[in-house]
């Protein structure tokens, strides 16, 4: 039976470290602060931003929303990243994605001042990442990182597979366990035998975005098996496929009408993994934690108290 790697705990860890951090920012001059863009009327969207002001809230952060309606143009988003490059009391500028279809997501981004870049996906921080030069980074892929370091697993000289290769997930996160100096192989929807190859792995990532994709025999025995997905499985047949009988998964669809799942089938991690992150609870607090930590930093680099 797989150790749970329990997000939520190594979030508060976080979190705690971040508090005394923020007061003695706010005692010396004012409070890290952070300003959000959320364009549209995305649920899934609005629900990660209201965490994200919340976890601000109870550290101290001073957090600002705008929100454009989903008809916002590409100009005038330039313009709300623009107001916020310029505001001094903003140490951080967080663009929600996915941006409307019509918006140029790429210049949106390439216009962050790449010092305010609290989710690392400026240019210039994908290029301070793969040099392994100091930077923020992808929030995701840094709390895996230490969720790892802070369980005690090893990640120097094995064999690590990431599902994915997104520029905000896959990429970075291969990148990081390559500074940690594993072996790593990437994989995504064109990749042949991916079982095969996943089998390899001492730790895996499933970055994909596919419900339960990852069985039984992707895993190695007593891997570490990180699950990065989101899906919402909403039909009794999909129910069925991922927990099989279980007489609480049912009842939980039936109340909810709908279950949050990961890449990863959950009993067949327990079974075969070594360790493994459950969805919910596991990867998706330390997005948020990260998030903080990366504001915190940016807000003692621009004033000058730099820790690190
Ligand atoms: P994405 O941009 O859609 O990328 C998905 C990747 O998976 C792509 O590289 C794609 O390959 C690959 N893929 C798709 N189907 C595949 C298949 N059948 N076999 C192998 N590879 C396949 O997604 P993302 O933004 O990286 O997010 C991935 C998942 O993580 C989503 O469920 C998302 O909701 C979740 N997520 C969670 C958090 C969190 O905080 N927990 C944060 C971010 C994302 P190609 O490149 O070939 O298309």
């Amino acid at each position: 039976m797989a150790l749970i790697l329990d997000g939520n705990s190594i979030r508060d860890q976080i979190l705690k470290e971040c508090q005394p951090r923020v007061a003695a920012l706010a005692a010396a001059e004012r409070p890290p602060g952070l300003g959000v863009i959320l364009a549209g009327d995305n649920d899934a969207s609005a629900r990660y931003v209201r965490s994200k002001v919340k976890a601000c809230q109870t550290l101290g952060i001073y957090s600002e929303q705008l929100t454009p309606p989903a008809s916002v143009t590409t100009a005038e988003l330039l313009e709300m990243v623009e107001c916020l490059n310029q505001r001094p009391e903003i140490d951080g500028i967080l663009v929600q994605l996915p941006l409307p279809p019509q918006v140029d997501t790429k210049r949106v981004l390439l216009a962050v001042n790449p010092e305010k870049d609290v989710d690392g996906i400026h240019p210039l921080n994908v290029g301070r990442l793969v040099e392994n030069t100091p930077g923020p980074r992808p929030c995701t892929p840094a709390g895996i990182m230490e969720l790892l370091k802070r369980y005690g697993i090893v990640v120097s000289g094995r064999r690590a597979v990431v599902i994915g290769r997104s520029d905000i997930v896959g990429k970075p996160m291969a990148l990081l366990l390559m500074h940690q100096h594993a072996t790593v192989t990437i994989c995504h929807s064109r990749t042949p035998n991916l079982a095969e190859v996943c089998r390899e792995a001492d730790i895996l990532v499933a970055a994909i975005g596919r419900a339960a994709l990852v069985t039984a025999d992707f895993i190695k025995p007593c891997a570490a098996v990180i699950d990065v997905g989101q899906n919402r499985i909403s039909t009794q047949e999909e129910v069925r496929r991922i927990f099989r009988d279980s007489p609480e998964k049912q009842a939980e669809f039936a109340r909810k009408g709908s279950l949050l799942v990961g890449d990863v089938n959950p009993l067949d991690a327990l079974e075969w993994a070594g360790a493994y992150t459950p969805v919910p609870g596991g990867v998706g607090p330390l997005t948020i934690a990260m998030l903080m930590a990366n504001t915190v930093d940016a807000a003692e680099r621009r004033l000058g108290a730099c820790s690190t």
